[in-house]
């Protein structure tokens, strides 16, 4: 027997075959040999070995972690579900895959997010609160989920360059809600004497996906507007889809008409409802018009095309001062 020292009682082939072939960490084979670490792998160094660095050591660890810390549905992105069109959405928004390290995390200020997105995925982990940044972190090492979500499009520091995934058109509003609960804003624009307006927002630095999504809303037929904040004091401009008023309540209808409990942010879903049990009675007492089909100008010979009044507005104003001068 020759040992690699008189102090480590362990062969050279043996420890080959341990650290290259079982891919067993350096730090548990200096831990059943009951020495430390550190001098043990300078000795080996010296032997003419080539150690892993560190990133290389944490993939070996992945690949030969027989059974996980904690459960997860690793299959949860492969087939299209309520759930997964939700999760996705929220990852494009806050969400992150690693790049050298086959991880997902979602950052959120939300802890309810955050438990809502460990409860889809059925993930046993734990939420990290990061007290620097005041946030809430779920990281989950995954070499499937990981894969298939760069499939998907979310990709590692996607910020700038994300792309709509293809989502079906039957999952698109568990998406946009997923999106809108991650990086969206329902709001009331209060106005002074006048009806309080219900707002609603998806922001993103990335204009590919704002004109993906807005392209797919507008399909949908729900009327929203593209819009640029240039942010001359960050590094980055920020895009925007914007609705207001009748288009934003068609665009919560949309996102909350089939929404189980679970899959939402309550905060925002709130403001919505709250809105509707106020002011929804204009909304749903059947539409006040048909924003997609224009009738023709009911004065002969006129070509307008009008969807909310009877006649074009060159005749509207026309008739109006005529029963103005009449009164
Ligand atoms: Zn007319």
């Amino acid at each position: 027997m020759t040992w690699i020292s008189s102090h480590y009682k362990i062969t050279k082939d043996a420890f080959e075959s341990r650290y290259y072939g079982d891919k067993e960490s350096l730090r548990s084979i200096a831990r059943s040999l009951e020495v430390s670490q550190g001098p043990f792998a300078d000795v080996l160094r010296k032997a003419g070995m080539q150690l892993r660095n560190p990133k290389e050591a944490d993939l070996a660890a992945i690949e030969t972690c027989s059974r996980r810390t904690y459960a997860v549905n690793q299959q949860f992105f492969d087939t299209w579900t309520t759930e997964m069109a939700w999760v996705l959405g929220l990852l494009a928004a806050d969400g992150n895959v690693g790049d050298a390290l086959p991880n997902v995390s979602l950052v959120s200020t939300d802890i309810e997010l955050t438990d809502k997105f460990k409860q889809a995925v059925g993930y046993t982990g734990p939420v990290q609160w990061n007290p620097h940044g005041e946030f809430h972190v779920v990281r989950i090492f995954s070499y499937q989920m990981a894969n298939r979500l760069k499939q998907l499009g979310i990709t590692p520091r996607k910020t700038l360059t994300l792309q709509m995934p293809p989502v079906p058109p039957e999952y698109l509003s568990h998406f946009v809600r997923g999106y809108c609960d991650g990086d969206g804003c329902i709001s009331i624009k209060r106005a002074k004497g006048r009806f309080d307006k219900l707002a609603v927002r998806l922001c993103s630095a990335s204009e590919d996906l704002i004109d993906q999504l807005h392209t797919a809303l507008i399909e949908t037929k729900i009327l929203c507007r593209k819009r640029l904040l240039p942010r001359p004091d960050r590094e980055r401009d920020q895009y925007r889809i914007c609705a207001v008023g009748y288009d934003a309540f068609e665009l919560c209808e949309f996102m909350y008409q089939e929404c189980p409990d679970t899959l939402c942010l309550t905060r925002k879903r709130q403001v919505y409802l709250d809105y509707a049990a106020l002011h929804g009675w204009r909304y749903t007492n059947g539409p006040i018009r048909n924003r997609w089909e224009k009738k023709p100008c009911v004065i002969d010979g006129c070509t307008g095309l009008v969807h909310a009044r009877s006649m074009c507005q060159k005749h509207y104003s026309r008739d109006w001062k005529r029963r103005r001068r009449a009164q």
